[in-house]
């Protein structure tokens, strides 16, 4: 599955927050076989909806999607110091689909910050250039292989000329994402890490995390990347308490919910996924897809045999199920539609899938 790698400067909040991905039971019990890896945080995406279609099924439980984040921290060391980054920060970075970097605005006498004061740009600056100088290494590594063979390929050009125009964009200091060159075709076999959407978590404290006009000034620092904002030492509090003392400590801080709920959402959007449901006795389910998915495709997440024999997917969304109260009521009503092969999917299609096996 998609995963996002969690990187930042020292002392900025990553161990205090991926403690905080880590211990949570609720997902334990419905991913009994799931293989945790110690530095991956698998979160659930917080979805209401769920409850609501159990209601109507008398589902057993509910499952969530989720969210993964893996700890690509404590390497990066080196990097404001000038010496670079590790080899195997650099491949685990690569291995991410997207960068999640975690960034300290929060004020503390008791915990240094290694460039001697909080300052958000100049952290992102510091991590976005050594992405850069990797990038640059790996265009200055492929551009000779790919003049070769644009001089004896005519159809190698554009190839060429896409590696030319991400080196210039570099060169400048902007990542290839924040230049909009992520997805040029050309680009995908060099694998190049700024081409890697990111998402901003601010570690805040109770005064940024309530200054709206604040966190819209960080926001826009970050643009077009997603942006975060959450205090990482109240996320693992959170975790430790039951509903009702979480509640209380949430409405403490001004929060009306968890960090970590606009984290894994936050998390889905940056990697481009969306979901899609289905209900039943047994279970109230989400299912995830990446956005722009065909209900073939759709169907194939949940057995591979179901896109092979796709025959049709008959899809309701949820607002107009949870309004007719039940699924024959909507097909009475004509809200259930009756989709073939080249349907693209919708964040909230309440599903059931006719195929052959
Ligand atoms: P890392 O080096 O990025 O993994 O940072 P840590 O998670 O180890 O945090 C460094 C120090 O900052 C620890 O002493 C944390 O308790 C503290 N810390 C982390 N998050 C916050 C926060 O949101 N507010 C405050 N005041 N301290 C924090």
């Amino acid at each position: 599955s998609l995963t996002l790698g969690i990187v930042g400067l020292p002392n900025v909040g990553k161990s205090t927050l991926f403690n905080a991905l880590t211990s949570n039971d609720a997902l334990a019990a419905n991913y009994p076989f799931a293989t945790i890896e110690p530095n991956v945080g698998v979160v659930p995406l917080p979805d209401p909806r769920l409850a609501e279609l159990a209601e109507l099924y008398g589902s057993e439980k509910l499952v969530p999607a989720t969210v993964s984040f893996v700890d690509i921290a404590g390497i990066v060391k080196g990097a404001s110091e000038g010496q670079g980054l590790g080899n195997k920060f650099l491949a685990n970075i690569r291995e991410a689909d997207a960068i999640c970097q975690v960034i300290r605005v929060f004020d503390d006498p008791d915990v240094v910050h290694v460039d001697g004061n909080v300052d958000p740009s100049s952290d992102i600056e510091t991590i976005n250039t050594e992405l850069i100088l990797a990038d640059l290494q790996t265009l200055d590594k492929a551009l000779p292989r790919l003049e070769k063979e644009a001089r004896t390929h005519k159809d190698k050009r554009p190839a060429l000329d896409a590696a030319n125009e991400a080196k210039r964009v570099l060169d400048e200091g902007t990542t290839l994402f924040a230049a909009k060159l992520a997805d040029v075709p050309e680009l995908r076999e060099l694998n190049l890490l700024t081409t890697k959407p990111f998402l901003y978590v601010f570690n805040a404290d109770e005064g940024v995390l309530s200054d709206e006009a604040r966190k819209q000034e960080l926001r826009d620092l970050v643009a077009p990347g997603d942006a975060v904002f959450l205090d990482a030492k109240v996320e693992s509090e959170l975790i430790e308490l039951d509903e009702e003392s979480a509640r209380e400590l949430l409405e403490s801080v001004g929060q009306p919910e968890p960090g970590l709920h606009a984290l894994a959402r936050a998390g889905f959007h940056t990697l481009g996924l969306q979901t899609y449901l289905t209900a039943g006795p047994k279970e109230a389910r989400a299912w995830t897809i990446p956005q722009g998915a065909t209900a073939p495709q759709a169907a194939g997440v949940i057995h591979t045999d179901f896109e092979r024999g796709f025959i049709k997917a008959e899809i309701v969304s949820f607002a107009d199920l949870i309004e007719a109260g039940s699924m024959n009521t909507a097909r009475s009503g004509g809200k259930v539609r009756m989709e073939g092969k080249d349907y693209i999917m919708a964040d909230g299609d309440v599903v059931e899938f006719r195929f052959n096996v």
